[in-house]
């Protein structure tokens, strides 16, 4: 399986969720490579952003794919994560749904030594395979929005968020640049008749200044929809560094 790779290493690290449901969760990172959305704000984008593709960030950074791929396989990884003092595992990416059938190897190998918990964190445009979906206790659905840069019609699957929107363990997790974007986000929990009580909305941003600048409107557009604020409580506690 292809993982991102950070000093010389697979991405995979103890750490507290910093966002959604389970903020402030004591949980193990396994980051992921690749990507099939290209956002332009991305802060992951080492796993998909490489020399010599078209695509375009606001970083305006190219990767090397050779340096920032760990390819391992399932059992080398599910090993790692079992050296931290911890059962529950966060799947991220990239895009952890474009490498399924290896997770599902992960998942079933740390099952089987303990009672290990898997939330999925993901764009919500590949629906699970009915294997993965059982082994996964939480999928934390993040849709993106024009503002990612995306087209239409690569960054909304209906087949996929049919799917989540209808899923007890689904919540959807969006992320606001600025105020303008709630009406998408309305029509896009209309269209799938999202539960308001499993939304969070989040503020676009990498710094505490970004995000502080964000959280008093958003807040009130919480409160008046009856949706959740999460923040980003990494940016708080350590900024934009990679794997903390
Ligand atoms: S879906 Fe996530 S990982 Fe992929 S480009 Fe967008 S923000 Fe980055």
């Amino acid at each position: 399986m292809k993982l991102a790779r950070l000093n010389n290493k697979a991405e995979i690290f103890y750490t507290v969720q910093g966002e959604g449901k389970n903020l402030g969760k004591p949980s193990i990172f396994l980051r992921t490579s690749l990507c099939n959305l290209h956002c332009i704000w991305c802060d992951t984008d080492y796993t998909w952003n490489w020399e010599n593709t078209p695509f375009e960030t606001t970083k305006n950074v190219k990767y090397r794919r050779e340096e920032y791929i760990e390819e391992l396989s399932p059992k080398e990884a599910a090993e790692i994560v079992m050296q931290y003092p911890c059962k529950h595992v966060v799947l991220t990416g990239g895009e952890p749904m474009m490498q399924q059938e290896a997770l599902c190897e992960v998942i079933e190998y740390l099952k089987a030594q303990d009672d290990y918990t898997f939330e999925v964190e993901t764009n919500g445009t590949l629906p699970p395979s009915e294997r993965f979906d059982e082994l996964v206790d939480q999928f934390n659905v993040s849709p993106k929005l024009a503002n990612s840069n995306n087209s239409e019609k690569i960054r909304e699957k209906p087949k996929a968020l049919k799917h989540f929107s209808q899923s007890a363990k689904s919540n959807f997790k969006f992320v606001l640049s600025q105020e303008e974007d709630l009406n998408e986000i309305l029509s896009l929990i209309e269209k799938y008749n999202i539960n308001p009580a499993a939304v969070y909305l989040m503020p676009e941003g990498v710094s505490e200044v970004e995000l502080k600048r964000k959280q008093s409107w958003l807040v009130e557009i919480c409160k008046t929809h009856g949706f959740n604020y999460t923040d980003r409580l990494h940016i708080h506690i350590y900024g934009a560094k990679r794997g903390v």
